[in-house]
């Protein structure tokens, strides 16, 4: 399979790079870490991560040895602003210099609010496929409220990818993490500030990631396919971190926002309707999809990847009702975003019914 620029409009681009170091490799989150604190600089060391990810966390902070100052393991989801004011004070009394996250992107979103709020600089760990380490997004939960934005202080300096750490994701969150990873490559293949070196991280991530899916369901404790996803995983996050997201991510968002609905399964539903939605008015993005995914109709091919994996097919699967749709399209059509195809709350409702009842997914002609 051959990836291309044939599929990318040369009419005008930009493209920001961001000084990130990247250190991938099996073992690295053991071996690696006190190398790139060194690089930066960094002597006093605060790890923080999940209270499942503590195991992984405690062996980072060991390798760090003096280096490390604590470890916090208050991280959840969508990072609520108390347990960011507590953490901040935790890294402000051990006079830390520096922070390590360590597990997915709840975790490293909570490494980001420590960044935000003190400037201390970041490495990042990740042991899921969510992509936050390589964007320089972080949000914020204060009464059921989400407040996300962008400042290059939160942006990981150095990221540390070790495939070992992902052996233990289960495979259900291993099959919707890689999928909410894929959204990342989909909607940056239509972003208005998407460019010729976004698509072709985004065609190989979706890949490598997508090709990776079936054989790391049967097989997860293979490692050199862990190391395949994970990689699909970096060049999918770098797609979100390089572009604006549209309308799916906007839903995804609301959505965890208002009803708490898993991260990774409620982009796994999604993505192919929204997508089904926008292709009339994307055709090089979707050439581009479909080459990358070796099909004729991208959402449907998701989507029976999803499925085929045992992933949740529906959003009443994952506990909303119908008079739920309503509000979400209320509040997604009362921003504004970037979407390639205007929205309106009736297309909304459309997109999120069809979702809701687990349809096949449909391209209109
Ligand atoms: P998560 O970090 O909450 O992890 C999901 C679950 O998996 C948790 O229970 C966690 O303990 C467990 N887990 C993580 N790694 C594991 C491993 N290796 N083995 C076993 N269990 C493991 O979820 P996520 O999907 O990684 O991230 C979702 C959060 O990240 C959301 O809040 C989302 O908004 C945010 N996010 C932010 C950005 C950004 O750019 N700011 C990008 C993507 C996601």
């Amino acid at each position: 399979m051959t990836f291309s620029t044939d599929f990318t409009d040369f009419t005008g681009f930009v493209y920001e790079t961001r000084p990130v170091r990247v250190v991938f490799r099996p073992g690295a989150s053991v071996t690696a870490i006190p190398e790139e604190a060194q690089r930066l600089g960094l002597r006093r060391l605060l790890v923080v991560c999940g209270n499942r990810g503590e195991t992984d966390a405690r062996a980072v902070a060991d390798s760090l040895g003096d280096t490390c100052v604590g470890l916090h393991a208050e991280a959840r989801m969508h990072v609520p602003v108390e347990v960011a004011d507590r953490t901040v004070a935790v890294a402000r009394a051990a006079g830390a210099d520096g922070c390590v996250a360590v597990g997915g992107g709840s975790a490293i979103g909570l490494g980001k609010a420590i960044a935000l709020r003190t400037g201390l600089p970041l490495i990042a760990v990740p042991s899921t496929y969510a992509g936050s380490e390589m964007t320089p997004v972080w949000g914020l939960t204060e009464h059921g409220v989400k407040r996300t934005g962008r400042d290059p202080v939160v942006q990981p300096r150095s990221v540390v990818y070790d495939p070992d750490l992902t052996l233990s994701l289960p495979v259900p969150l291993s099959v919707t993490s890689g999928i909410n990873a894929l959204a990342h490559a989909v909607e940056a293949l239509y972003a208005p500030d998407t460019s010729p070196l976004v698509s072709l991280m985004a065609q190989e991530g979706v890949r490598a990631m997508a090709g990776a899916l079936p054989r790391l369901a049967a097989e997860p404790a293979d490692l050199d396919t862990r190391s395949r996803a994970l990689y699909g995983a970096w060049l999918c996050g770098s797609c979100l971190g390089a572009t604006t997201m549209g309308l799916h991510h906007k839903l995804c968002h609301v959505l965890g926002g208002t009803f708490g609905v898993p991260h990774a399964e409620t982009h796994t539903v999604l993505l192919p309707y929204v997508l089904a939605y926008n292709a009339p008015t994307v055709p090089q993005a979707m050439a581009a999809l479909n080459a990358a995914l070796d099909t004729q109709d991208a959402p449907r091919a998701l989507r029976d990847l999803a499925v085929g994996l045992g992933a949740p097919r529906s959003l009443a699967e994952l506990g909303l009702t119908e008079g739920d749709l309503t509000v979400v399209a209320e509040r997604v059509t009362g921003n504004q975003y970037a979407n390639p195809r205007p929205v309106t709350a009736e297309d909304v409702l459309g997109v999120l019914r069809a979702a809701y009842e687990g349809r096949e997914p449909t391209v209109p002609s």
